[in-house]
This record gives C-alpha cells, structure tokens and sequence, in this order.
C-alpha cells in the first residue's frame, strides 16, 4: 500500500465485541444434528457464558439498553463507537464461550455457527465491520478446517483464541494453525479470558472476578514466552501476534526479564537466536484499551521508549468494555506523534487483508 493510500483511511478498532445474545441465536446456523443436540442437553437457552454481563467491566453505562444489555445491537454499536470516533474498518471479536466446551465436535458446530452468526447478522450489514475467525482448539485439524472455510471470505482478517485454554500456545500441536495463518495472511489474535479449563492463577482458583481478569496479564506473558521459547516464529517468520486487551505497561519489565534469562539458558533453547525482545518487536502487537497506566506524566512514553519501537499499539475502543468515559479512546498519556500511526498505520502493517484494500 502507497502512502497516498493509506491516507484514505480513519481509525481502525482493531477489537469490538458483537455480543451473542443466547445459543437460540446460533441456532439458525447449527446443522440439524447439533440444533436437536442443544435441544436435548438443555442448553438451547444458554446465556453468554463469556464474561458476567451484569458486571461494570462489561459494559459502559451509557451503551447499556434500557434493559441493561449492550453489544447486541448494529445501531447501537454504529452511534456509539463506529460514527462517533470516525471508524473506517472495526475488528468483531466474539466471546461466547465456544472455547469452554469439552466435545471437541460441539466446539467445531459452535465455532462453524458462531463466524456464520458473526458473518451474516453483522458483517453484512455494515461494510466497516470485519471479522476474527473463532476456532475450535480442543481440535487442532477442526480449527485448520475452519479457519480454510473463512479465510475465503475476506472479511475475516485474523484467527482469535483466548489468552488461556488447555495448553501454551507455542507447543507444537498447534503449529499447523500457525501455518494456516501465514498462509491466509491472518494474525492470531489473541483476547483476554479463559477456557476455564485449569484456575486462572498459578495458585489455583480465586474467589473473585476481580482477581480473574487480573490474573489476564500472567496469562499473556506465559503465551509470549511459549511462542518465543518454542520457536514458532523461527518456523513462521511471518507471523504476527495481536495480544488483545491484555493492557501495555507489564510488557517492559516481562521481556527485560525474558531477554536476560534467555542470555543466560540460551542453550536450552538454541534455535531461539535473536533476543526475546526483538522478536516481540518483530512478531507481536498490543491493542491500547485497556490503557494500565496514568493518563497524566510520561509512563506510556517510557514503555514505548522501553519496547524501543513505534510499531506495536494497535488501536481499540474495546467496544462496548468499560474501559474509558467519554470521548477518550486514546488516553491523553499516548504521545500525539503516534496518533495517526497507532489508529492507522500500525493496523494496517497488521492486518494484511487490510492494507489489500482501500476503505
Ligand atoms: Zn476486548
């Protein structure tokens, strides 16, 4: 893409969430199989089981409906978020809990019926909205073919997982997905949350949401680590990393750790040749809600200063997360040079499908 061109487009969000209303919405794109099977489990009026949708966190006061729901509504999300902050493209990521379930052939219908939901009730309808490809990785095979099913279809721009299922990301198992994405041009995007299917702490279960989404950013960085240390990028030069809602400020301390003890037990890991910090400058990307930082003084000048490169905040609103009020999507404590490049150029140097087309 020319300079000239990129200049046509606004911001890019690279992370908005279209909320499933229950599994009765999914139904419609279940075979006939799965429909009945949802049916006779009793879970055919399943509720989001993503995140508590009663909880502050999950939704700004003024994007909730009068019966206190948000995200289920095109219209909403076009005056809230999509015309308000100049939006010219918007990255859907759906949490519904596909990534919960045990049988790995339910997940593989859930995952196929979600991005079909995801497609057709929201993509559709708004040529600035694109997707992330749901898989199922309880399956390894049923997550490459369903991320060959949707990567025809151009609208979907990356491959989403949590940031904690059965298994580190880097083990080997998963590496076929890896290469499917460089294949399509497809980031792996990874979001906050869990699988539940260990605690989310590495002490066991705790009592409180609280301490469940802070526990996020333990998450991210082990999967950092995984990826690194198992050399995935080593095998897949080209593929890129979008840390999804993990927050900024603990990547600086994490990598200068990483980097050291990779000085030191590099031959544990001698396919690894480069500096941790390096590849993550190379490799990964952050999106910039949650901002975990004052808005006031210069932390955020000193992380990107810390991370030693421009390239790695994506733009986000996190629509429709509590995260900011008001206008300040882009918290005041991000420099003004880096506006344009993190709304902008930083996506569109992501996201490949992207930069493939002019708004
Ligand atoms: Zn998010």
């Amino acid at each position: 893409m020319t300079g000239t061109e990129s200049q046509s487009w606004t911001a890019i969000d690279c992370d908005v969430h279209p909320r499933v209303p229950n599994m009765r919405a999914l139904h419609p794109y279940l075979d006939e199989y799965w429909r009945e099977q949802v049916i006779d489990r009793g879970i055919d009026t399943l509720e989001s089981i993503a995140y508590p949708p009663n909880a502050p966190i999950s939704a700004r006061p003024d994007w909730r409906d009068a019966k206190g729901e948000a995200g289920l509504d095109i219209a909403q999300m076009q005056t809230h978020a999509l015309d308000r902050w100049g939006t010219s493209a918007a990255i859907c990521n759906c949490l519904f809990g596909v990534q919960m379930v045990y049988n790995e052939d339910m997940a593989a219908a859930f995952a196929r019926a979600m991005n079909d939901w995801l497609a057709k009730e929201w993509l559709d309808r708004d040529p600035r909205l694109r997707g992330s490809i749901v898989i199922p990785l309880q399956n390894v095979e049923y997550a490459v073919d369903e991320i060959e099913r949707c990567a025809k279809d151009k609208r979907f721009v990356q491959i989403l997982v949590l940031c904690m299922g059965e298994l580190p990301l880097g083990r080997r198992q998963y590496w076929p997905i890896y290469a499917a994405a460089e294949r399509h041009g497809l980031p792996l995007g990874i979001h906050a949350g869990s699988s539940y299917h260990h605690p989310v702490t590495s002490l066991g279960w705790p009592n409180f949401y609280l301490e469940d989404y802070l526990s996020q950013s333990q998450g991210f960085q082990s999967q950092v680590a995984s990826l690194i240390c198992e050399g995935v990028f080593v095998k897949y030069p080209k593929l890129k990393v979008v840390l999804i809602e993990s927050g900024v400020t603990w990547a600086p301390g994490f990598l200068w750790r990483l980097a050291k003890f990779w000085r030191g037990v590099r031959f544990e890991v001698p396919w690894v040749k480069v500096s941790p910090l390096e590849t993550f400058r190379e490799n990964f990307r952050l999106t910039i809600q949650p901002l975990d930082a004052p808005e006031t003084g210069d932390t955020i000048a000193r992380v990107i200063d810390h991370l030693r490169s421009d390239d790695i905040l994506l733009y986000s609103s996190d629509y429709p997360h509590w995260q900011f009020d008001g206008d300040a999507v882009i918290s005041p404590a991000i420099p003004d040079r880096l506006r344009r490049k993190i709304q902008v150029d930083n996506p569109l140097a992501t996201y490949s499908r992207l930069s493939e087309e002019a708004p």
